[in-house]
């Protein structure tokens, strides 16, 4: 029996998911697999894994395992079901790449999907757990469709022998076809249970133009509005990315500043003064509100049908009113206003987790709460007391083009299904109103859906897991959405150039051939490989990293490549002219710390990873804390993960081969001259298909190849970045970790190498 406080039995009450229990446990009893499809905040996260612990589904040794795509999702799922159920974390614990707090006592873990994953690899029936519920199976994300191909499997398996397991997917949008009607994956088409979202009405209100340049300064002016014109309620901003957010929340502070005190006392005087003087600049504004115009929008209900009735804002009536606040911008130029303090929360990815936590905690009284978001917001967490949302209508994504690999983060037109999503937001507690800045042609011309993402990224990664687990012919795997076989024949591609993949026979005939390119069995590296848990290309550098002692090096450069973006953004917009000056003296050290790890001579030749490995290696020596990130331009939760991500490959690498017996050194010293120069080709070995040679002077007849490189497969040149150890040396050849298409087609992560050593 689970024994919660009255206040949390009586928020659960109020979930819409809890009228459906009696359904979902029937069905799941009966059903090996079952889907659950209900609008975010229905209470699927948090309540169905309480279903299943109470009906008895971890009372035995086995206990219930739940997948999310994001980790902020894993770690505050846990705890919140945690305190909900009055059990301590030693029960509902997590477990994300990184860390995790499962122990022998565990019955309800969260983990994000690639966590589950790796385990599959170690045990394919997954005989630890009577349940999986793979959660926001809408997201598509790459590591969710796989799993549930995998299960699709296992779950029959299972029941076959005797040992019956329950499959749940659970997802916040109706698609669930590629699911349901897939006959490749589930024979018999699984259940679908809808959960009634108890959503209020959302009035959708259209721009009528489409700004197309400045559409963040049209979101910044719309804010304004609500904020100074309508009744109290939390404000949710979509934009596409960190510096948008920044950028946006620095404006709107400026406009409307909320002071916090240093001390309590102070704090509270202030808050109740402003207190009461926004209670009054409400009482004057909420009196004149039927009369307003949120100019030129024009309204649809989300669902056609009675949100008509909802006492619009912005619908087609007097438009002479004295509040018409007009669509000028110049009418809305936002003088600061101390009366109506706004407390914004900037919220994204790779915010730091406490900062994160701040949305789901109530914004200070006598403020209005506006939570400036890129698509975290979307499905994931559920922001209480949003009534408004405003929705640039954009998404940043990072494209990849399958010939070159190019990859670079473009901002594009999200799907309808995405732009309902966030329009849903508002309707949680009340009736809300959800501001889109495109017009309603535009939205007619999203895409219905957003794709999946195993269709628009490589899969070298998921091929060579899957090989691992013995499925030899990925082609034939039961994805939910299968990638093209372009990219499964560039992955396999690569993966035999590495050595994980046997190399396909090239007698027989033309049919044959190309059925074994797409099926090459996995080799003993191959193996080694699949059980570092970071992309293939790196694999390989660990695995030839034992020679001339080089292996805690390799480490720490392929722990920071893979946890990537580990400087801080120093050239995001400052907040003051103090800060502006700060920024200055930060670059200006950044700088001059970069040219210090990248040492000189010989160890200057490895470039951009020598900077990473001095990086690494002086944060460690410094004991990881974040006065020494902040002093030097390193970003703290990077540098964090980085040493977890270290101590796991240090492990892993013992466990493919214990004598080596490496362990994590916090008091590396640099390598040597000798080192460096085999660092250089272990690189070159991960990284031999990003091969670039500098254009010489003689050969150049167009001047945009001076400075610039060749690479095998492009036309254009490519160019070392002026941040880059490399930049002034501009060595004949190099390697890079990844081409970023920004204002020219940059490499990241370059080392120099030489030319005899190329194959
Ligand atoms: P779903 O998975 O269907 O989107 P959830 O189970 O995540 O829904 O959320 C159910 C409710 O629990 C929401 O109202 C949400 O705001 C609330 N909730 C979730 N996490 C927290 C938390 N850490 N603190 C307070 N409330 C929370
Ligand atoms: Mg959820």
């Amino acid at each position: 029996p689970v024994d919660r406080s009255p206040e949390i039995q009586e928020a659960r009450l109020k979930l819409p998911v809890l009228a459906e229990e009696q359904v979902i446990m029937e069905a799941v009893r009966e059903n090996p697999c079952v889907v659950i499809c209900g609008e975010t905040g229905s209470g699927k996260t948090t309540q169905v894994p309480q279903f299943l612990y109470e009906a008895g589904y971890a009372s035995g040794s086995e206990i219930i395992g739940i997948t999310e795509p994001r980790r902020v999702a894993a770690v505050s799922m846990s705890h919140r079901v945690a305190k909900e159920m009055n059990l301590s974390t030693r029960v509902v614990s997590y477990q994300i790449r990184y860390e995790g707090n499962v122990t022998s006592d565990t019955k309800i873990k969260f983990m994000t999907d690639g966590v589950l994953l790796k385990e599959i690899q170690k045990d394919f029936l997954l005989q630890r757990y009577s349940v999986i519920i793979i959660d926001e199976a809408h997201e598509r994300s790459v590591y969710t469709d796989i799993l549930i191909g995998l299960l699709s499997r296992i779950v029959p398996l299972r029941n076959k022998k005797g040992m019956p397991m329950k499959l749940l997917v659970m997802s916040a949008t109706l698609r669930v076809e590629d699911f349901t009607d897939n006959t490749k994956l589930f024979r018999t088409p699984p259940p679908v249970i809808k959960v009634d979202a108890r959503q209020f009405p959302v009035t959708i209100h259209f721009n009528k133009r489409t700004p197309m340049e400045d559409y963040t300064g049209e979101v910044f002016h719309k804010i304004c509005k609500i904020h100074r014109m309508l009744p109290p309620g939390g404000i949710l901003v979509f934009l596409t990315g960190q510096a948008e957010v920044h950028n946006l929340c620095r404006k709107l502070r400026k406009a409307f500043p909320y002071r916090k005190g240093n001390t309590g006392e102070e704090e509270d005087e202030e808050t109740s003064e402003t207190m009461r003087k926004f209670k009054k600049a409400k009482q004057k504004k909420t009196v004149s509100l039927p009369r307003i115009d949120l100019d030129n929008y024009s309204a649809l209900p989300v669902d056609e049908g009675d949100e008509d009735r909802e006492a619009g804002i912005g619908d087609e009536e007097d438009e002479g009113s004295d509040l018409d606040i007009g669509d000028d911008p110049a009418s809305t130029e936002e003088k600061a206003d101390p009366s109506i303090p706004l407390y914004v929360l900037p919220l994204y990815s790779l915010l730091a987790p406490e900062q994160q936590a701040k949305v789901f905690r109530p914004s200070p009284p006598g403020t209005r709460a506006c939570v400036v978001a890129t698509n975290v917001a979307e499905t994931s967490l559920t922001i209480p007391g949003i009534k408004y949302v405003v929705d640039c209508g954009r998404v940043k994504k990072r494209f990849y083009d399958r010939v070159t690999g190019v990859s670079s983060f473009r901002v594009t037109w999200t799907s309808q299904a995405s732009a309902n999503q966030r329009a849903g937001r508002a309707g949680r507690t009340e009736p809300g109103h959800c501001y889109r800045l495109y017009s309603s042609a535009v939205f007619g011309d999203f895409s219905l859906f957003s794709e999946a993402e195993i269709t628009r990224r490589p899969v070298e990664d998921l091929v060579l897991q899957m090989k691992d687990l013995n499925i030899d012919k990925v082609v034939n795997f039961p994805f939910p959405t299968s990638p093209s076989a372009e990219a499964l024949v560039a992955a396999e591609q690569l993966l035999v150039s590495l050595g994980a993949l046997k190399e396909p026979p090239r007698t027989g005939r033309v049919k044959e051939m190309e059925q074994a390119r797409l099926s090459c069995p996995i080799t003993p590296l191959g193996r080694a490989m699949a059980s570092f848990p970071v992309a293939p290309r790196y694999a390989k550098m660990l695995a030839l990293g034992r020679q001339q002692d080089c292996l805690p090096y390799v480490i720490a450069v392929v722990a920071a490549m893979t946890v990537r973006e580990i400087f801080e953004d120093l050239d995001r917009p400052a907040r003051s002219e103090d800060e502006s000056s700060k920024l200055t003296q930060r670059r200006a050290r950044l700088t001059q710390m970069r040219r210090l790890w990248a040492g000189q001579g010989a160890s200057l030749l490895l470039g951009d990873l020598m900077v990473m490995l001095g990086a690494v290696g002086a944060c460690e020596f410094a004991g990881c804390t974040p006065k020494f990130c902040e002093e030097n331009g390193l970003r703290y939760k990077a540098m964090v993960e980085i040493r977890r991500l270290r101590g796991q490959l240090t492990n892993a690498v013992n466990a493919v081969c214990p004598e080596v017996g490496v362990f994590v050194n916090p008091k590396m010293t640099p390598p040597t001259g000798h080192q460096v120069v085999c660092l250089r080709q272990i690189v070159l070995a991960g990284l031999g298909d990003h091969l670039a040679r500098r254009v010489q002077a003689e050969d150049i007849l167009d001047p945009k190849w001076k400075n610039g490189y060749k690479t095998p497969l492009l036309d254009d040149p490519v160019y070392i970045h002026p941040t880059s150890a490399l930049f002034k040396t501009l060595p004949d050849f190099i390697v890079y970790q990844e081409i970023m298409e920004t204002t020219k087609m940059y490499m990241r992560g370059v080392s120099a190498i030489e030319a005899e050593w190329i194959p």
